[in-house]
């Protein structure tokens, strides 16, 4: 029995033909074994979870088997990758199985990341080193407790198989679930070849499986990028909210249906610093914390590019549509931050007070380096009502240089008349205790790596699947690094 017997794997994308993908099956690993499968996910997804750990599943997570009614495919899609155009990149070292549609209709892709060569692979080998499929599992599954639109993780199994890069190290496979795996690339990819037939069974497919009340709308092209441009606009605010920091915001890894994509280098910033860059091929701070909105903007303009033709028959009146739909990009993002950071303050709506009481406070988190996660924490403690035992206490006393500030914001409260109890729940709701911090995924991955112990990487996996509540037997779990622990680059992993 695997987990696809009781479902019906479907073939929408690759029914589009041979343009977008090529047929392509797993290449068979020598010697898997499982690391974890994500129940909650696959019940979710309407799958057979009698049997999760089952052999049969195992080799289906390793690409040793596809499952019975599996068509796998690799598909193309190009990008402008650090501000360089790539025309030709694709699927390296995924392939996808198909799509499942859960018990509300709605379908969701499913792939095999670290699954060997491809046509697209160029000179790479298609596989994945352990570490990266244990970042992209913890940080995926906790941005989808935090809320945040996200891929998923389904499994992740190891490889028995060793992959080269700086060193040997051991190779895993990853199971993600997306929306769909349709990127600003994808469209990029046949725009750059002048296939406007192409870029329009592209728009149009993915109208009709994201977008479709586009098809509504007497500009349905126009209407697309609208909705994408909303999309991202709001999940960029979301990750500002939250201090994540995606460190590879190239073409290819923006999904058109709003989902964060590729964990690659992404981070949590522990103390806050706007101008905070981890990716360590990211030199000149291009995707730094503070240039994710201006970015977001920027790759949603090749979209916009893409669909021209699509949009008008003059090119000055498609551009001027195309400009229509962009330009809301920065009220969108504008207006779902401010909604975001005054809610982490107790405001349920932004307002002329409010916001330069956030900016006030991030500037001071600045000068001091103030955790950022934390400190939100600690003003929700505040508001906490006297007995309650999820406060943080020593772990991390509010710091002294906010006291004044601290002043401000009750009188702001009082001034509004805000009831403290339902400000302190709307902050709980709002301010996570529990997020993955860099130095706990790169202990995880050295105890995985080097002992092949996963008992800390189930920990932390448990511990941020309730990332609002805090519990002081997890403390370690929400502490910032000391000193000596703190990651300053993370790596691509490729
Ligand atoms: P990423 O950095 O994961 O966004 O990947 C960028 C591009 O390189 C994509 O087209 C990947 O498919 C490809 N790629 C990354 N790693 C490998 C690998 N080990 N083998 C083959 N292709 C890869
Ligand atoms: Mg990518």
């Amino acid at each position: 029995m695997t987990i696809f017997d009781a479902t019906t794997l479907q073939a929408t994308y690759r029914q589009l033909g041979e343009p977008f993908s090529t047929d392509q099956l797993p290449t068979p690993v020598a010697n898997p074994t499982l690391i974890r499968v994500n129940r909650a996910l696959a019940e979710q997804l309407n799958l057979s979870v009698d049997e999760l750990e089952s052999p049969e599943n195992l080799q289906i997570f390793a690409g040793n088997s596809v499952p019975h009614n599996s068509q796998p495919i690799a598909t193309v899609y190009a990008a402008h990758q650090f501000g360089g155009w790539n025309p030709q990149l694709g699927d390296g070292r995924a392939v996808l199985l198909g799509e499942v549609i859960t018990q509300d209709g709605l379908r969701y892709d499913v792939q095999l990341k670290g699954s060997g060569q491809t046509p697209y692979s160029r000179r790479g080998d298609g596989r994945s080193a352990l570490g990266p499929v244990l970042r992209e599992y913890i940080v995926s599954e906790a941005m989808a407790a935090l809320g945040i639109p996200t891929t998923r993780a389904l499994a992740a199994v190891t490889t028995g198989e060793q992959v080269v890069r700086e060193s040997f190290l051991p190779g895993g496979i990853l199971t993600r679930v997306a929306s769909s795996h349709i990127r600003i690339g994808t469209f990029q990819f046949f725009s750059a070849q002048g296939d406007i037939d192409a870029v329009k069974v592209l728009a149009d497919y993915v109208i009709d499986r994201h977008y479709p009340q586009a098809r509504d709308n007497t500009e349905p092209y126009k209407a697309l990028l609208g909705y994408v441009v909303a999309a991202q606009a709001r999940l960029i605010a979301q990750w500002m909210s939250i201090g994540f920091i995606h460190g590879v915001m190239n073409t290819d890894n923006m999904l058109v249906c709003g989902e964060t994509v590729d964990y690659g280098p992404c981070a949590f910033m522990d103390a806050y610093n706007p101008q905070k860059v981890f990716s360590s091929i990211d030199t000149h701070g291009r995707y730094a914390y503070s240039n994710q909105a201006d970015i977001g903007h920027w790759n949603l303009s090749w979209l916009a590019q893409a669909l021209l033709p699509l949009m008008a028959e003059e090119e000055a009146e498609a551009i001027k549509k195309a400009q229509g739909s962009l330009s809301q990009f920065s009220a969108i993002f504008g207006e779902h931050y401010q909604t975001l950071m005054a809610a982490k303050l107790g405001f349920a709506t932004p307002s002329a007070t409010v916001t330069p009481l956030f900016s006030d406070l991030l500037e001071i988190m600045a000068q001091q380096g103030c955790d950022y996660t934390l400190t939100f924490r600690a003003l929700t403690d505040q508001l906490a009502p006297k007995g309650t035992g999820d406060v943080l206490g020593e772990l991390y006393p509010l710091h002294p240089a906010l006291q004044g500030w601290l002043k401000e914001w009750l009188d702001v409260l009082a001034e509004e008349n805000i009831d403290h109890a339902v400000a302190h729940q709307l902050m709980a709701n709002n301010n996570p205790v529990f997020i993955p911090r860099n130095h706990q995924i790169e202990a995880v991955i050295n105890e995985a790596t080097r002992d092949n112990d996963f008992t800390r990487f189930h920990k932390l996996v448990d511990v941020l699947a309730k990332p609002f509540v805090y519990r002081e037997v997890d403390a370690d779990f929400a502490r910032p690094p000391r000193p000596d622990e703190e990651v300053l680059a993370t790596f691509c992993g490729t």
